[in-house]
């Protein structure tokens, strides 16, 4: 058996290696290595993928998040809703921003942000909440937008672990994940499900106004070249990584159906044992298991373990936002989210890329069971 990877990157390129090699070629051919006719004709091709009228490539999922947060013209100090089980990335771009991040605990089963304990956060100053679909799943999101909209919120998706996932509403209506709130944002670091060989994000928006908006803060404020209208920032998705995005994003749903396969193994091999709690899925949304992550009462016991069988593992994310240092001057204590806190010290996330093999999954199910 080959050695077990957390991701294989490389054989996933060997697979549609000559399809890359020729899209890149044509790249270094063209010589235009900023904007030019790839980076529209991905734009154009993941528009129609998610159904929504406006994608924006931009440098990462980061800058995708602060183009966003920008866009909404905030007041200085409003406050902006993150989760506190989460990457740093939403609430560390609302403090460079000089907006206060408001963490908000999540739900236990499925890892996500709910309307109630949204609604337990809100006060006067609140503007916006940063929903996650952490993990590759939705977060309910109909009752969050119901929510949002009585009280005037500006919701933003972040869509980095989840690209591809799809909600039903319950009048029938299904969306694509990141197209449901005022804008949706994604990353295309080369881990993510569609994944690029460097940085890559994009923001999504079904409002033209906005659309425009932040295309112009993402080119130095630019409307046209060397008018300069208002402060912006420089970020751009790079050609090259936009020719291999649209080679790749022909292939997204076979990815998501390969882990949704891997991820139903391990349901099965796990279903008897109730020391290990796989992840709860609602029937409201697809999930494009980014992550497989399971929880364990103990955990240090399970990670001696895999590491003495060769099994890789990630522990996303060790700490809680709220109580990690950079976040300190928030005042937040321990105790202040219990079930993040719990989650934090129980959850582990197993291989599920696409290229691991039958014999591979058998063994990290064995060794996990053992
Ligand atoms: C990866 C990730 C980001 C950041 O994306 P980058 O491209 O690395 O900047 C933001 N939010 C979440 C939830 C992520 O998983």
């Amino acid at each position: 058996m080959d050695k077990i990877k957390i991701i294989d990157l490389y054989s996933q390129h060997l697979r549609i290696k000559s399809e890359l090699d020729s899209a890149i070629d044509q790249v270094i051919q063209e010589s235009q290595f900023i904007r030019g006719r790839h980076v529209r004709e991905f734009k154009v091709n993941l528009e129609k993928y998610l159904n929504v009228p406006h994608v924006i490539p931009c440098g990462n999922g980061t800058d995708a998040l602060q183009i966003a947060l920008m866009a909404l013209d905030l007041p200085k100090n409003a406050k902006v809703i993150v989760p506190t089980f989460n990457y740093v990335a939403g609430a560390e771009v609302c403090a460079l921003l000089g907006l206060k991040p408001v963490f908000v605990e999540v739900d236990e089963g499925t890892f996500t942000v709910t309307a109630d304990e949204i609604e337990k956060v809100i006060t006067p100053q609140t503007k916006a909440v940063i929903v996650v679909h952490l993990y590759g799943q939705c977060a309910d999101m109909e009752p969050i937008l119901k929510l949002c909209q009585g009280k005037n919120l500006f919701v933003i998706e972040d869509t980095a672990q989840a690209l591809g996932a799809e909600y039903m509403f319950p009048n029938g209506e299904s969306k694509k994940a990141g197209t449901m709130g005022h804008i949706g944002t994604t990353s295309f670091f080369p881990t993510k499900c569609l994944g690029c060989m460097g940085d890559g994000g994009a923001i999504f928006t079904s409002d033209e106004g906005l659309a425009n908006y932040m295309r112009q803060i993402a080119f130095h404020g630019q409307k046209k070249k060397y008018q300069y209208e208002l402060i912006g920032i420089n970020s751009r998705l790079d050609t090259i990584q936009a020719a291999i995005l649209d080679v790749k994003l022909k292939y997204l749903d076979e990815y998501i159906e390969t882990r949704n396969k891997n991820a139903n193994f391990y349901k099965e091999a796990f279903a008897n044992h109730s020391e290990i709690v796989t992840p709860e899925i609602q029937d409201s949304s697809t999930h494009v298991f980014h992550q497989y992550t399971v929880k364990v009462k103990n955990r240090s016991k399970l990670i001696h373990k895999l590491e003495h069988a060769d099994v890789p593992y990630q522990v996303y994310y060790p700490s809680p936002l709220h109580l990690e240092k950079a976040f300190s001057y928030l005042g937040y204590k321990e105790g202040d989210f219990p079930i993040s806190e719990k989650l934090c010290k129980e959850i582990i996330s197993l291989p599920i890329h696409t290229e691991l093999s039958e014999e591979q999954l058998n063994y990290i199910a064995k060794v996990v069971v053992e």
